[in-house]
C-alpha cells in the first residue's frame, strides 16, 4: 500500500464510510475541483498546491470507496497518454 493509499485508507475507516457515500464523494471531488480552479485563477501558488492535493486526496478517497486500484490504472493510462501528442486548436494533446 501506498502512502496515499495508506492516507485515503485511514480516512475511510476514521468516518466509516463506505460504498453509500459514492455519491457525496463525488461532490466532493466536483467541490475541490472548483476550490482548485479558484486558486488557479487567484495566481497563489501556495493555494494552488493546497487545493490540488485536497482534489488526490479526494480522488484517492473515492478510489478507496470504489476499491479500485487507482495507481495501477494510473500508470497504464500514462503509459497510453505518453503516446498522444496532437495538439488541437484549443491546447488539448489527443490522439
Ligand atoms: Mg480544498
Amino acid at each position: 500500500m501506498t502512502v496515499y493509499e495508506d492516507y485515503a485508507n485511514r480516512f475511510v475507516e476514521k468516518n466509516n464510510l463506505g460504498p453509500e457515500h459514492i455519491s457525496v464523494q463525488f461532490m466532493c471531488i466536483v467541490e475541490e475541483l472548483g476550490e482548485f480552479a479558484k486558486a488557479l485563477s487567484e495566481g497563489d501558488k501556495h493555494d494552488q498546491a493546497c487545493e490540488l492535493a485536497d482534489l488526490l486526496f479526494t480522488v484517492f478517497v473515492m478510489a478507496e470507496l470504489l476499491s479500485v486500484d487507482v495507481l495501477t490504472s494510473f500508470i497504464r493510462k500514462s503509459e497510453i497518454n505518453l503516446t498522444k501528442s496532437n495538439r488541437t486548436s484549443a491546447g488539448k494533446i489527443k490522439k
